[in-house]
């Protein structure tokens, strides 16, 4: 399923008054428009989200929210130079996090310590 279809279903839970079916649904919309730099997504997703965050209240308001500040969040880093630019190094940054072997903490390929737990690491294997 293609992140606008996802995301049109998403819509049409929330026209039904299935908020948090709806966010779900926005979610997988979402993390497939960040795979291909599609900020359009994004925004409609963040549109989306701002309208149930109004209407709804307790958890599916937060988690709305939630959605909302997420793709606010990766649209203003699409914002910083060229869109595509920005979207890119946001995802290419996800993609440079590694595994502290010892807690099982997404790190910073560069860290030699992990921030987590204080578990020295062996340099990165791309690093010299
Ligand atoms: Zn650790």
């Amino acid at each position: 399923m293609s992140a606008a279809r996802q995301l049109d279903d998403a819509r049409a839970e929330w026209a039904r008054g299935r908020g948090r079916r709806a966010i779900n649904l926005a979610w997988g919309a979402v993390n497939r428009a960040m795979d291909h730099g599609d900020d359009e997504i994004l925004r409609d997703a963040a549109d989306l989200a701002r309208d149930i965050a109004s209407k709804e209240d307790g958890s599916v308001a937060r988690e709305a929210q939630r959605l909302a500040d997420y793709c606010e969040a990766c649209l203003a880093g699409a914002g910083n130079g060229t869109q595509s630019e920005g979207l890119l190094g946001l995802i290419t940054g996800w993609r440079r996090k590694r595994k502290c072997p010892d807690c099982a903490e997404p790190i910073s390929r560069e860290a030699r310590v992990c921030p987590h737990c204080g578990f020295r690491l062996a340099p990165p294997p791309d690093s010299a």
